[in-house]
C-alpha cells in the first residue's frame, strides 16, 4: 500500500546488452556519424561520433595490452575534457572497472580511494600527476588520444604517456570476454546518509536504466540535434551519466571546459548556441543575479536543470522574466540511483518550480514516516526510500552500510524527506542523512570530525551545515576544545584546509563545552543544526 510509481509508463531496458554497446548502437546509426559528440569550449578540439567510437576501441585495447582484465579498477583523475568519457568508456568496454575521483582532492584523499578499491592502473591529466606519483601503481598521463610518438616518455618509472601506449597497444588483440548486465561498471564514491565515502557499486544496468529514464519524454528521433554544456565534474553522476553518457545516447552535441568560469560559461553558450543546460543551483542563482550575463547572447537555450541540491523557486521566476527561458525544471538524483530519481516535465504549461518533478520511469518510491515506520499517503512527508533499475548493488566492501541503506525488500532510503502530491509530483523538504552539500559537492560531516579531533587540542567535534545564500550549505564546526586551550576559529579552519580538498573546508567555528550525543553515543546533529538555524 502506498506504493508510489511513476506517471510516465513502464520502462523497457534491452536485455542483454553492456553500457558500451548500448551506447554505440544506439548512437552508431549512419545519421549520426560526423555530428560532433564532445567539444572542448577552451581548446575547440572535439571528436565527431565516429572518431569517439574509434577512440574508445583504441584506448581500450592500449590499457588492455597493459594487462587490465575484467573486474580490475582503474581509476580516472581528470578535470572535464573531451578523453574523459573515451577513457571511461574504453575501461568499462574492457568489463574492467572505473573509479573517478575529484581533482581538487588531496594525495592522502586519492591514496585512500584507490586503496578502498583496490585500484590497478591510474589515467589522469599531467598537471595532476603529482597526486598520484607515489602510490606505488603504474601512471598513464593523458596526453590526447592520437598515435602520435613521443620519444622522451620511454616508459621509465611507471608512468607513460597515453598516446605511446596506444601506439604500442595498437596491435594488440582484444580478450574475448562477457559481461553481463549485473556486472559493475563504476564506483564512484559517495558518503550516503552516514559516515565517510564509499565506493557506490554502479552496474552497466544502473548505466543504462538511467539513460533511458532521463530520455524517456524526449522523442530521439526529432530531438537528437541539442547542444548540450557539461560545466559540472564528470567524476560526478550528474555530469558523467546524466549529461555525457544519455546525451550520447540521444546523438546530441556536448560543449566541455576544463574548468567552471562564469564568464567562459556565458561565452560558451553563446560562441556554441547552448541549447540545453543543466547546472547545480549557484550557478543557475549567478544567472538570474549577475549583471554580466546581460552582455552575452543566450537566446539558443531553450532549457535549464536543475538538480544536485535544492533551489529556491524565486531562482527560477527571475531566470524566466530575465532570460525568457521557456523549460525551466528541477530534477532530483543521487549517486546511489544512477544520477537520476525524479525530473519535471518538459513543455509543461503549468509551470510549478517547487517540484522535482513526478518519479522517472521504472521508479517507485515510498514515503515512511522515520518515527513510527509507517507508510504515507499522498501529501504526507517522510523519508523516501526508492526502487528501480537504476539503483546501486551497494557499497563497496561495505555490507553494514550496504544493509543500513538498501533493505530486505529493495528500498533504498535515500535520507532525503519528502512528499508526493496527488498529481505525482515529488517535493523534497529536508535532509535527514548528515551530508552537506557544498555548490552540489558532497562534503562529508564524518570525514572532517575526525580529522578535527586528530589536533591535539581538540577533544570533540560535529560537523554541520550552515544554510549559505551562494553555496547552498557550508561547513561548520563545533568543537570541543582541550582544558586550558585558547585555540581560535582561524587556526581550527586553516588546519583542516590543509588537508582537505579546497571545497571540503570548515567555514565557520563555534566552540560548545559539549557535543550533544545520544545514549549510544551518536551526535545529536538535529539539535546542533537547530540550535543554529533559531540563531540566525
Ligand atoms: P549526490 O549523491 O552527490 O548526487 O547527492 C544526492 C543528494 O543530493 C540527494 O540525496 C539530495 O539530498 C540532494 N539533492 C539532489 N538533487 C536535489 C534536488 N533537486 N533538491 C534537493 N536536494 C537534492
Amino acid at each position: 500500500s502506498f506504493i508510489f510509481t511513476s506517471p510516465r509508463g513502464p520502462l523497457h531496458v534491452p536485455a542483454d546488452i553492456d553500457l558500451v554497446s548500448f551506447l554505440l548502437l544506439n548512437t552508431s546509426p549512419r545519421r549520426y556519424h560526423q555530428r560532433l559528440a564532445i567539444v572542448d569550449a577552451l581548446s575547440s578540439q572535439s571528436f565527431t561520433y565516429l572518431e569517439f567510437h574509434h577512440h574508445v576501441r583504441s584506448v581500450a585495447r592500449a590499457i588492455s595490452s597493459l594487462g587490465i582484465r575484467q573486474h580490475e579498477v582503474v581509476l580516472i583523475l581528470s578535470p572535464n575534457s573531451i578523453f574523459f568519457p573515451v577513457l571511461f568508456l574504453a575501461v568499462t568496454s574492457l568489463g574492467a572497472v572505473v573509479t573517478t575521483a575529484n581533482p581538487l582532492s588531496t594525495r592522502a584523499e586519492i591514496g585512500k580511494q584507490a586503496k578502498d578499491c583496490k585500484t590497478k592502473l591510474i589515467l589522469t591529466a599531467p598537471e595532476l600527476s603529482e597526486k598520484v606519483m607515489n602510490l606505488g601503481l603504474p601512471v598513464i598521463l593523458i596526453d590526447g588520444v592520437k598515435s602520435v610518438a613521443n620519444p622522451d616518455a620511454n616508459g621509465r618509472n611507471s608512468t607513460r604517456m597515453l598516446s605511446d601506449v596506444i601506439k604500442e597497444g595498437s596491435e594488440h588483440r582484444m580478450p574475448s570476454i562477457k559481461i553481463n548486465q549485473t556486472d559493475t561498471a563504476a564506483l564512484l564514491y559517495s558518503s550516503g546518509t552516514t559516515g565517510v565515502s564509499k565506493g557506490v557499486v554502479l552496474t552497466h544496468m544502473n548505466f543504462i536504466a538511467s539513460c533511458l529514464q532521463l530520455n524517456y519524454d524526449r522523442d530521439l528521433h526529432q530531438e537528437n540535434d541539442l547542444t548540450f554544456l557539461c560545466i559540472l565534474p564528470m567524476f560526478h553522476a550528474f555530469g558523467l551519466i546524466i549529461i555525457i553518457y544519455a546525451q550520447m545516447q540521444c546523438g546530441n552535441t556536448i560543449v566541455t571546459m576544463p574548468q567552471f568560469d562564469f564568464v567562459l560559461m556565458l561565452q560558451a553558450i553563446e560562441k556554441y548556441r547552448i541549447t540545453t543546460l543543466f547546472l547545480v543551483p549557484p550557478i543557475i542563482l549567478g544567472l538570474a543575479k549577475q549583471e554580466i550575463v546581460k552582455k552575452y547572447d543566450l537566446s539558443s537555450v531553450t532549457e535549464i536543470s536543475s538538480g544536485a541540491a535544492p533551489i529556491g523557486k524565486e531562482t527560477f521566476v527571475q531566470i524566466h522574466q530575465r532570460l525568457k527561458i521557456p523549460d525551466l525544471r528541477q530534477g532530483y538524483g543521487m549517486t546511489e540511483t544512477a544520477g537520476i530519481i525524479s525530473a519535471g516535465l518538459l513543455k509543461e504549461e503549468k509551470k510549478n518550480y517547487a517540484t522535482v518533478g513526478p518519479l522517472v520511469s521504472g521508479m517507485e518510491a515510498v514515503i515512511v514516516d522515520p518515527n513510527s515506520g509507517r507508510r504515507q499517503p499522498p501529501n504526507k512527508q517522510g523519508e523516501i526510500w526508492l526502487r528501480g533499475p537504476n539503483v546501486m548493488k551497494g557499497y563497496l566492501n561495505n555490507p553494514e552500510a550496504t544493509a543500513s541503506t538498501l533493505d530486505g525488500d529493495g528500498w533504498l532510503h535515500t535520507g532525503d524527506v519528502g512528499y508526493i502530491d496527488d498529481e505525482a509530483n515529488v517535493y523534497i523538504v529536508d535532509r535527514l542523512k548528515e551530508l552537506i552539500k557544498f555548490k552540489g559537492l558532497q562534503v562529508a560531516p564524518a570525514e572532517l570530525e575526525a580529522l578535527l579531533v586528530t589536533h591535539s587540542e581538540i577533544v570533540d567535534a560535529a560537523v554541520v551545515p550552515l544554510p549559505d545564500e551562494v553555496a547552498g550549505e557550508v561547513p561548520l564546526a563545533y568543537v570541543v576544545r582541550a582544558r586550558g586551550s585558547s585555540l581560535n576559529e582561524q587556526s581550527i579552519i586553516r588546519f583542516v584546509a590543509a588537508q582537505v580538498a579546497p571545497y571540503k573546508k570548515v567555514r565557520a567555528v563555534k566552540f560548545i563545552d559539549a557535543i550533544p550525543k545520544s545514549s549510544s553515543g551518536k551526535i545529536l546533529r538535529r539539535e546542533l543544526i537547530q540550535s543554529l538555524v533559531s540563531k540566525l
